[in-house]
């Protein structure tokens, strides 16, 4: 039932299990319940869901391998601009050629920015701490990620917040939220938040790092990062998890700026 059609009981059409109503009629779908499909996750055509978390991870992937093991900044910053961008193109026209009005219904509630806003808050607040609790025992290398991005941020600081503050993160939901969460959310809401996490974290777990020990101190914080943003989309949907992402990003490039600037001068 929750892959396959139920049918309308007052014009016979058959549709998807998680629409309000139908979309032949437009009577109130009465089997769908607030438990089953809360009402900001928005829910794509199944085998659209499937598409766009392969598309993007096939996308993301392809940008980890490009950016992080590329020597020349200039390329790759080039290629990463290119990726994200048709990236954004392929995922929105799947979403637009499907479920469009429901799509722009989703960014149309203030409270749910509000929703972004405060767990985007408590994401930052919390990764500080736990960098500032990891930096106690551990003073080692940074992590592939970071020492990355940070080569890449102080040389093209405007580009990175284009990049790292909004493309990626929009990327990045579209993918693991709109595309795998809300697919498995069908099914079990904790099985989605606890697979979504765990993908989201060892997507930007870098295995190939000779220095393991560096990777493994991070992992708390992609965990971390993984669970609020699942738990912002389940309450406020798109609009919520891609505003607590967007502020988590570009509070961490803007502290990333100020510890290179104060490193350099102190
Ligand atoms: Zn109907």
């Amino acid at each position: 039932m929750l892959l396959t059609s139920i049918k309308c009981s007052n014009c016979g059409a058959y549709h998807d299990a998680t629409l309000e109503e139908c979309p032949d009629c437009h009577k109130t779908n009465e089997l769908r319940t607030l438990k089953d499909f809360p009402k900001n996750v928005f829910f794509l055509h199944p085998v659209a869901q499937i598409a766009v978390f392969i598309i993007g991870f096939a996308y993301i992937g392809m940008l980890m391998t490009e950016i992080f093991y590329s020597n020349f900044l200039e390329s790759s910053m080039a290629i990463a601009c290119l990726t994200y961008l048709t990236m954004v193109i392929v995922i929105l026209a799947v979403i637009l050629f499907t479920r469009r009005k429901l799509f722009f219904n989703c960014f149309k509630h203030l409270s749910n920015y509000v929703i972004g806003i405060v767990i985007g808050a408590i994401a930052i607040g919390l990764g500080i701490i736990i960098s500032m609790i990891t930096s106690i025992w551990y003073q080692g290398n940074e992590n592939i990620n970071q020492a990355a991005a940070e080569s890449v941020i102080v040389v093209y600081p405007l580009l990175s917040f284009l990049l790292f503050g909004f493309l990626g993160p929009i990327c990045e939901e579209l993918t693991y939220r709109v595309g795998f969460y809300s697919f498995l959310r069908r099914f079990n809401k904790y099985v989605a938040i606890v697979a979504t996490t765990i993908v989201f974290a060892f997507i930007h777990f870098r295995f190939n790092n000779e220095d393991i020990v560096s990777e493994l101190v991070a992992l708390p914080q992609y965990l971390l990062m993984g669970f609020l943003l699942t738990y912002a989309y389940e309450k406020g949907g798109p609009s919520a998890s891609m505003s607590a992402h967007i502020m988590y990003n570009i509070a961490s490039t803007i502290m990333t700026l100020m510890r290179y600037y104060y490193g350099q001068h102190a």
